[in-house]
């Protein structure tokens, strides 16, 4: 099967073939078709499946079929905003823009991406100008709706990316206000990793007949991950860390903690031991994040310290290695996490430095993933006995040092996990509630769970 199977049009498939794509993923290959017939999709995927294209190429084709003039529309009588795409953090609205951007290149099509923690007054310049297809996290987008700088009232095609993680972020209710302004009659796309009862909900509100696609979780089905989990003392994991990546030259890692200053921490511990690393997370201005992001991806800089949240959206091609410092709180994360390395059928190995304290933690997850983590004890750092278990409170984090789990300016007020990066920048009006640990937190298809027990189809508004 090949793109230009689809009926995409020359300008996309050309695009697509230089980016060095030959065959469609398979949620590309449900997505694709589903999106060119103009109904409403209901997908669960998550990232490294694709779905950024399994979305995106439709879009542009819908989009360019229809679109007429220059490229550089004037300020006034401009063509209006054609389609929205939400996602929860700022890292992936950059990432989605830049796919927009990438596979549209040969398109006479504009798009912006809209994100808090940067000055809004070059996105109001901006907006002065022609933007196709707009791609933000909702709190600054209802930022801008506050301030009449960005009209949405002829909005086509909505996308709800990694819906599952803007509910967790507490944006139900800016999401809602958004949805209040659209057109009535436009195209939706939901993509959700995982079907919480509120996810299902919304999708009933939202979802007019939707197709129904679900594709493996990457966990799930014969992936190429190998994972294994290194027992070691809560105190010497720094020392282990940095051991591992001397011994196998590890030159591109994605390090996770669980807290932000445990990142910081150890980004200046590996400093310090002539790993070059930075941290990211949501206490980082937006260009330090952007600007630690680009070195990582380049190669200049060995490791990238981050925290769960701030990880979304990083999407490296084949990144080879990821670390977990931590174990986190909540099984899914794992997933998540680990939903960096082997992308799009490449092989990675997902490590994981796992001290007395975190027994518990690593059971949730082996269960969630549905198998046993080879465990291998590294000679030199084999585990004293007489180190006691100590409770993990409020995300300490074992030799990484306080701090909590969530924090300020993340999400919106009743975020559910805190921590990360959202849109808005501003902090959270009361403290996050955790979610529950285990498979029974938030999973949906991982538990067997997902599209499929969604076959209701919701007459939009009710
Ligand atoms: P996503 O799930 O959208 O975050 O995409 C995951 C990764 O897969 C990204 O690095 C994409 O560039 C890559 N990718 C997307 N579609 C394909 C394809 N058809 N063939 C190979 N790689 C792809």
């Amino acid at each position: 099967m090949s793109f230009a199977a689809f009926g995409l049009s020359e300008e996309i498939v050309r695009a697509v073939t230089e980016r060095g794509y030959t065959t469609p993923t398979p949620i590309q290959q449900q997505a694709i078709p589903a999106v060119l017939a103009g109904g409403d999709l209901l997908a669960g995927a998550q990232t490294g499946t694709g779905k950024t294209a399994g979305f995106t190429l439709p879009i542009l084709q819908r989009l360019s079929y229809r679109s007429e003039g220059s490229a550089k529309g004037p300020s006034e009588g401009r063509p209006p905003i054609r389609a929205l795409i939400l996602v929860p953090t700022r890292e992936l609205a950059a990432q989605v823009e830049e796919s927009v951007r990438d596979y549209g290149k040969y398109l006479k099509l504009n798009s912006m991406v809209m994100i808090g923690g940067v000055n809004i007054n070059p996105q109001i310049t901006r907006l002065k100008s022609r933007v196709d297809i707009l791609i933000a996290t909702p709190g600054r987008l209802l930022d801008h709706i506050q301030q009449k700088t960005v009209d949405i009232t002829k909005v086509e095609i909505l996308v709800l990316d990694e819906a599952d993680r803007m509910l967790d972020m507490g944006f139900i209710r800016d999401i809602k206000k958004i949805l209040a302004l659209l057109p009535k009659k436009r195209q939706n796309l939901l993509f959700s990793a995982t079907f919480s009862d509120e996810i299902k909900l919304l999708a009933d509100n939202l979802l007019d007949k939707p197709a129904m696609i679900e594709v493996a979780r990457r966990n799930a089905t014969a992936d190429k991950i190998t994972h294994v989990v290194h027992p070691v003392d809560r105190e010497r994991k720094k020392d282990l860390l940095a051991h591992l990546i001397k011994q196998h030259k590890w030159t591109q890692v994605l390090v996770f903690t669980r807290t932000k200053h445990g990142a910081n921490k150890l980004s200046e511990f590996l400093e310090a031991n002539k790993i070059t690393s930075l941290a990211i997370h949501g206490n980082k201005s937006q260009s330090a994040r952007t600007r630690a992001l680009a070195e990582f991806k380049t190669g200049t800089l060995q490791v990238l310290v981050a925290t769960d949240i701030a990880a979304r959206g990083i999407d490296i091609v084949e990144l080879p290695h990821v670390v977990n410092f931590e174990l986190p709180n909540v099984a899914e994360d794992y997933v998540h996490r680990i939903g960096r390395t082997g992308r799009a059928g490449a092989e990675g190995d997902a490590v994981s430095l796992v001290c007395v304290d975190e027994k518990k933690l690593l059971g949730d997850i082996e269960r969630l993933i549905k198998r046993d983590i080879n465990s291998i004890v590294i000679p030199g750092f084999e585990v004293d006995p007489r180190i006691k278990a100590e409770p993990i409170i409020n995300g300490r984090s074992g030799g990484g040092g306080g701090g909590h789990r969530g924090g300020a300016g993340q999400g919106r007020p009743g975020a559910r996990s805190g921590g990360g990066a959202s849109g808005s920048g501003k902090p959270s009006g009361k403290p996050a509630a955790r979610r529950p640990a285990g498979p029974a937190g938030n999973s949906g298809p991982a538990a067997g769970r997902g599209a499929a027990a969604l076959h209701r189809s919701g007459g939009r508004g009710r």
